[in-house]
Protein backbone atom coordinates (compact mmCIF):
# COMPACT_ATOMS: atom_id res chain seq x y z
CA UNK A 1 0.00 0.00 0.00
CA UNK A 2 1.22 3.50 -0.74
CA UNK A 3 0.17 6.62 1.24
CA UNK A 4 1.17 9.98 -0.59
CA UNK A 5 0.63 12.94 2.26
CA UNK A 6 1.37 16.40 0.85
CA UNK A 7 0.36 19.74 2.34
CA UNK A 8 2.02 23.22 2.04
CA UNK A 9 4.62 24.10 4.83
CA UNK A 10 3.23 24.71 8.66
CA UNK A 11 0.00 23.01 8.23
CA UNK A 12 1.36 20.25 10.92
CA UNK A 13 1.78 17.46 8.19
CA UNK A 14 4.61 15.76 10.14
CA UNK A 15 2.69 15.36 13.64
CA UNK A 16 -0.19 13.78 11.54
CA UNK A 17 2.27 11.62 10.00
CA UNK A 18 4.21 10.81 13.29
CA UNK A 19 1.19 10.29 14.76
CA UNK A 20 -0.53 7.91 12.20
CA UNK A 21 3.04 6.30 11.87
CA UNK A 22 2.86 5.24 15.59
CA UNK A 23 -0.59 3.53 15.09
CA UNK A 24 0.59 1.93 12.02
CA UNK A 25 3.91 0.04 12.86
CA UNK A 26 3.33 -1.99 9.41
CA UNK A 27 3.93 1.31 7.50
CA UNK A 28 7.37 2.76 6.86
CA UNK A 29 8.11 6.35 5.73
CA UNK A 30 9.46 6.73 2.61
CA UNK A 31 13.26 8.29 3.11
CA UNK A 32 14.27 10.70 0.66
CA UNK A 33 17.53 12.73 -0.55
CA UNK A 34 17.66 16.27 -0.05
CA UNK A 35 20.08 19.06 -0.92
CA UNK A 36 19.17 20.59 2.69
CA UNK A 37 21.24 20.77 5.22
CA UNK A 38 19.85 18.92 8.41
CA UNK A 39 18.16 20.91 11.33
CA UNK A 40 19.57 20.09 14.82
CA UNK A 41 18.04 16.86 15.42
CA UNK A 42 17.87 15.03 11.74
CA UNK A 43 19.90 12.28 11.31
CA UNK A 44 21.30 11.45 7.60
CA UNK A 45 19.80 8.17 7.03
CA UNK A 46 16.77 8.82 9.15
CA UNK A 47 14.96 11.72 8.20
CA UNK A 48 16.24 12.38 4.85
CA UNK A 49 19.73 11.50 2.98
CA UNK A 50 21.42 14.57 2.96
CA UNK A 51 24.11 14.76 0.17
CA UNK A 52 25.41 17.99 -2.19
CA UNK A 53 24.46 19.49 -5.12
CA UNK A 54 26.22 17.42 -7.55
CA UNK A 55 25.97 14.31 -5.79
CA UNK A 56 21.99 15.01 -6.45
CA UNK A 57 22.25 16.15 -10.23
CA UNK A 58 24.19 12.83 -10.78
CA UNK A 59 21.69 10.87 -9.14
CA UNK A 60 18.66 12.61 -11.64
CA UNK A 61 21.46 12.13 -14.40
CA UNK A 62 21.55 8.03 -13.86
CA UNK A 63 17.72 8.40 -13.63
CA UNK A 64 17.24 7.03 -9.68
CA UNK A 65 14.66 8.59 -9.07
CA UNK A 66 10.91 7.62 -8.68
CA UNK A 67 10.47 11.84 -8.68
CA UNK A 68 12.38 14.96 -7.82
CA UNK A 69 11.71 18.47 -7.48
CA UNK A 70 13.11 21.98 -6.01
CA UNK A 71 11.16 22.60 -2.85
CA UNK A 72 11.58 26.37 -1.01
CA UNK A 73 15.44 27.00 -1.61
CA UNK A 74 16.44 22.77 -2.11
CA UNK A 75 15.69 19.76 -3.82
CA UNK A 76 14.18 16.72 -2.54
CA UNK A 77 13.71 13.18 -4.13
CA UNK A 78 12.70 9.59 -4.01
CA UNK A 79 14.51 6.77 -4.84
CA UNK A 80 13.09 4.07 -7.17
CA UNK A 81 15.39 1.45 -5.45
CA UNK A 82 14.32 2.42 -2.14
CA UNK A 83 10.97 1.70 -2.69
CA UNK A 84 11.44 -1.49 -4.42
CA UNK A 85 13.46 -2.27 -1.33
CA UNK A 86 11.15 -1.79 0.95
CA UNK A 87 8.12 -3.14 -0.72
CA UNK A 88 9.81 -6.03 -2.22
CA UNK A 89 9.74 -6.79 1.70
CA UNK A 90 6.12 -6.71 1.49
CA UNK A 91 6.46 -2.86 3.58
CA UNK A 92 3.79 -0.27 3.24
CA UNK A 93 5.13 3.09 2.72
CA UNK A 94 4.14 6.79 3.84
CA UNK A 95 5.42 9.01 1.07
CA UNK A 96 5.64 13.27 2.35
CA UNK A 97 6.15 14.31 -0.64
CA UNK A 98 5.01 18.31 -2.42
CA UNK A 99 2.63 18.81 -5.45
CA UNK A 100 5.42 18.85 -7.61
CA UNK A 101 6.39 15.23 -6.41
CA UNK A 102 2.72 13.81 -6.88
CA UNK A 103 2.27 15.44 -10.07
CA UNK A 104 5.15 13.14 -11.27
CA UNK A 105 4.07 9.87 -9.13
CA UNK A 106 0.91 10.47 -10.71
CA UNK A 107 1.96 10.69 -14.15
CA UNK A 108 4.12 7.59 -13.90
CA UNK A 109 1.23 5.74 -12.93
CA UNK A 110 2.09 4.87 -9.02
CA UNK A 111 -1.22 3.76 -7.13
CA UNK A 112 -2.35 4.31 -4.21
CA UNK A 113 -3.85 7.05 -1.85
CA UNK A 114 -3.11 10.18 -2.45
CA UNK A 115 -4.06 12.85 0.23
CA UNK A 116 -3.67 16.62 0.69
CA UNK A 117 -3.40 18.05 4.30
CA UNK A 118 -5.02 21.17 4.52
CA UNK A 119 -5.37 24.58 6.71
CA UNK A 120 -8.41 25.55 8.11
CA UNK A 121 -7.60 29.03 6.37
CA UNK A 122 -4.50 31.17 4.68
CA UNK A 123 -4.62 33.49 7.52
CA UNK A 124 -4.43 30.24 9.96
CA UNK A 125 -1.57 28.54 7.83
CA UNK A 126 0.28 32.01 7.91
CA UNK A 127 -0.32 32.00 12.04
CA UNK A 128 1.12 28.88 12.54
CA UNK A 129 4.39 29.30 10.64
CA UNK A 130 5.18 32.28 12.60
CA UNK A 131 4.92 30.41 15.17
CA UNK A 132 7.40 27.53 14.27
CA UNK A 133 9.74 30.41 14.35
CA UNK A 134 12.20 28.04 12.49
CA UNK A 135 12.10 30.18 9.52
CA UNK A 136 13.60 33.58 8.92
CA UNK A 137 11.40 36.28 7.36
CA UNK A 138 12.60 35.82 3.93
CA UNK A 139 12.40 32.10 4.36
CA UNK A 140 8.66 33.04 5.82
CA UNK A 141 7.22 34.46 2.90
CA UNK A 142 8.90 32.54 0.56
CA UNK A 143 6.69 29.39 2.18
CA UNK A 144 3.75 31.51 2.86
CA UNK A 145 3.75 32.03 -1.56
CA UNK A 146 4.64 28.88 -2.15
CA UNK A 147 1.92 27.53 0.30
CA UNK A 148 -0.63 29.63 -1.44
CA UNK A 149 0.42 28.10 -4.55
CA UNK A 150 0.53 24.46 -3.67
CA UNK A 151 -2.75 24.82 -2.49
CA UNK A 152 -4.53 25.39 -6.15
CA UNK A 153 -3.29 21.80 -6.69
CA UNK A 154 -6.09 20.13 -4.77
CA UNK A 155 -7.55 18.71 -7.66
CA UNK A 156 -4.73 16.46 -8.00
CA UNK A 157 -5.40 14.41 -5.14
CA UNK A 158 -7.76 11.77 -3.67
CA UNK A 159 -8.72 13.14 -0.30
CA UNK A 160 -8.46 16.11 1.40
CA UNK A 161 -8.29 16.25 5.06
CA UNK A 162 -8.62 19.79 6.93
CA UNK A 163 -6.05 19.99 9.81
CA UNK A 164 -8.24 22.19 12.25
CA UNK A 165 -8.12 20.03 15.51
CA UNK A 166 -5.02 17.90 15.04
CA UNK A 167 -6.80 14.73 16.41
CA UNK A 168 -9.21 14.60 14.13
CA UNK A 169 -7.22 15.42 10.99
CA UNK A 170 -5.12 12.20 12.59
CA UNK A 171 -8.18 10.03 12.47
CA UNK A 172 -9.55 11.46 9.01
CA UNK A 173 -6.28 9.61 7.78
CA UNK A 174 -6.26 6.57 9.67
CA UNK A 175 -9.78 6.47 8.01
CA UNK A 176 -7.69 6.71 4.31
CA UNK A 177 -5.70 4.19 5.67
CA UNK A 178 -8.09 1.96 6.72
CA UNK A 179 -9.53 2.05 3.69
CA UNK A 180 -6.96 1.89 1.41
CA UNK A 181 -6.10 -1.39 3.02
CA UNK A 182 -9.27 -2.59 1.49
CA UNK A 183 -9.07 -1.08 -2.06
CA UNK A 184 -9.31 -3.29 -4.79
CA UNK A 185 -5.56 -2.90 -6.07
CA UNK A 186 -4.12 -3.72 -2.60
CA UNK A 187 -7.14 -6.60 -1.94
CA UNK A 188 -6.09 -7.90 -5.30
CA UNK A 189 -2.06 -8.26 -4.46
CA UNK A 190 -2.73 -10.01 -1.22
CA UNK A 191 -5.59 -12.55 -2.24
CA UNK A 192 -4.50 -14.62 -5.04
CA UNK A 193 -7.40 -16.87 -5.82
CA UNK A 194 -9.16 -13.48 -6.48
CA UNK A 195 -7.00 -13.07 -10.01
CA UNK A 196 -7.80 -16.99 -10.50
CA UNK A 197 -11.42 -17.12 -10.56
CA UNK A 198 -11.60 -14.04 -13.50
P1 LIG B 1 11.50 20.06 4.95
O1 LIG B 1 12.66 20.79 4.35
O2 LIG B 1 10.68 20.93 5.86
O3 LIG B 1 11.89 18.76 5.56
O4 LIG B 1 10.54 19.65 3.73
C1 LIG B 1 10.06 20.61 2.87
C2 LIG B 1 9.07 20.00 1.90
O5 LIG B 1 9.72 19.09 1.03
C3 LIG B 1 7.95 19.21 2.55
O6 LIG B 1 6.73 19.84 2.23
C4 LIG B 1 8.02 17.85 1.96
O7 LIG B 1 6.75 17.37 1.60
C5 LIG B 1 8.84 18.04 0.71
N1 LIG B 1 9.62 16.83 0.40
C6 LIG B 1 10.35 16.07 1.24
N2 LIG B 1 10.90 15.04 0.59
C7 LIG B 1 10.49 15.13 -0.69
C8 LIG B 1 10.71 14.33 -1.86
O8 LIG B 1 11.41 13.32 -1.86
N3 LIG B 1 10.12 14.76 -3.01
C9 LIG B 1 9.36 15.87 -3.08
N4 LIG B 1 8.81 16.18 -4.25
N5 LIG B 1 9.12 16.64 -1.99
C10 LIG B 1 9.67 16.28 -0.82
Amino acid sequence: MRIFISGPSGVGKSTIISEVLKRNPDIVLSVSYTTRKPRPEEMHGREYYFISPQEFEEMVSKGVFLEWAQVHDHTYGTSLDWVSRYEKEGKHILFDIDVQGVRQARERGFTGSYVFIIPPSIDELAKRLKHRGTENEKSFSLRLKNAREELRCWKMYDYIVVNGVIGQAVKDVQSIIDATRCSRTEMAGRIPWLQEIG
